[in-house]
């Protein structure tokens, strides 16, 4: 049997910083939405964040909200809401439990933060359908709730090199973005302001690869649950200097751990990559389970989907559009597979865990062999877990707790 033990979580001190810096954000976004001093644009996660911020808009992410009606438990009761309009059960569960619970009024912002009673409505929504096509529908949803206009980028998915032609179809698109959201935001395109927050995105991007880059030491000192959360700066404050602030903060505090040998994990015996998404009502569930299984899960492809190392300040559009297509999510799977194998060799990793996300293929990579092929090619065991982001009736509990326990044993005996 794998040896088990209670343990309790290592806290990462910056995290009160984090906790301070997504307030910030989410009372910034709601003040603005109350007075209208500031327009309000929506953003996919991977969209072009750094135009909006140029253009002098403040940026919403619906996908970190409804993040948070996930790691509150709250989706499940408001997806069937969605499911009655027409979205069915089967497309992403993002989707449709931020839309089920903006039909019955209800935000976990509220909870969090006092005084804010709804999501910020938005002035225009901008999407990149470099992820998915859900985004593309789940804004089109909102953009006729809100009368709202709707702006997209469709990206190239499923490519094995990013060439020439894929960038330039995609920097003209950003570029044709440009004037309809200058109208939206009644503020003139400037170059150099795009470029000096491409070069703020830049540096909270190699700052970011940075913290997740400690998780090679041997131990560890953070795991990917600790990621999920950390991460919400480079995902919604991107292009700002508090983003580039708060992860010097963050990464000065791992580099003092790995300094001193303190890991993230005691006595961390095995170390897993996470391919797939987090399952977030079970963050701190999963955390404790490996922890006393005294293996820490630290490094993922998703914590990693925030790294755009190509942008070049000196040539926004092409760089932009370069970074934002080199993503993992839009390649092929030979792509992937290579990307992965980097990951496993960097991070000295012994096994794999896959997340079988029912609601986001785009997301889940073991449904056409993968985990097969890399455990051939690379020796390093593999483990498929079925579940979901947020419907949590997708997952069995005591399946994939038996599942991870046995797969850790496994590791053992090898
Ligand atoms: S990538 Fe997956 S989880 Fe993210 S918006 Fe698309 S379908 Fe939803």
């Amino acid at each position: 049997m794998a040896e088990k033990r209670k343990v309790t979580r290592k806290k990462i001190e910056a995290t009160n910083e984090m906790k301070q810096f997504m307030a910030d954000y989410y009372y910034e976004l709601d003040h603005a939405a109350k007075t209208g001093e500031k327009k309000v644009a929506w953003c996919s996660s991977v969209g072009p964040a750094e135009i909006l911020r140029a253009l002098g808009f403040l940026v919403y992410f619906p996908e970190t909200h409804s993040a948070m009606l996930g790691a509150t438990r709250m989706a499940m009761d408001y997806i069937p809401h969605a499911n009655a309009l027409g979205y069915t059960p089967e497309i992403c569960s993002y989707l449709t439990a931020d839309i089920g619970a903006f039909t019955q009024g209800v935000t976990p912002l509220s909870k969090a933060y006092e005084g804010i009673e709804s999501v910020p409505k938005p002035d225009v929504l901008v999407f990149n359908t470099n992820q998915c096509r859900d985004v593309q529908d789940w804004f089109s949803w909102y953009s006729r709730e809100f009368q709202a206009p709707i702006v997209g980028i469709h990206t190239h998915r499923g490519v094995m090199d990013v060439t020439e032609s894929h960038i330039s179809s995609i920097a003209n698109q950003m570029e044709n973005m440009i004037e309809p959201l200058e109208k939206i935001s009644g503020i003139r395109f400037s170059m150099d302001e795009l470029k000096r927050v491409l070069a703020l995105s830049r540096e909270c991007s190699d700052l970011w690869k940075e913290v997740l880059d400690t998780a090679a030491a041997i131990p560890s000192p953070l795991t990917f649950f600790d990621g999920t959360t950390l991460m919400g700066p480079a995902v919604v404050g991107r292009g700002t200097q508090q983003a580039v602030d708060f992860y010097r903060v963050l990464l000065a505090e791992l580099e003092e751990r790995v300094e001193n040998d303190d890991g993230a994990v005691e006595g961390e015996r095995y170390r897993i990559y996470w391919e797939g998404m987090p399952i977030w009502g079970r963050l701190r569930a999963h955390s404790e389970l490996f922890a006393e299984l005294k293996t820490c899960v630290l490094a993922s492809t998703y914590c990693n989907s925030w790294i755009f190392s190509d942008f070049d300040p000196e040539d926004p559009f092409n760089s932009m559009a370069k970074a934002y297509t080199e993503l993992f999510i839009v390649r092929s799977d030979e792509a992937k597979e290579k990307y992965i194998t980097r990951m496993i060799e960097f991070f000295k990793v012994d096994g794999i865990v896959f997340h079988d996300a029912r609601t986001c293929p785009n997301n889940s990579n073991c449904r056409y062999g993968m985990p097969q092929r890399l455990e051939v090619k690379t020796g390093v065991p593999a483990l498929v877990i079925n579940g979901d982001l947020n419907d949590l009736r997708c997952l069995s509990d005591e399946q994939t707790n038996t599942n991870i326990e046995a797969f850790i044993e496994q590791l053992e005996e090898q």
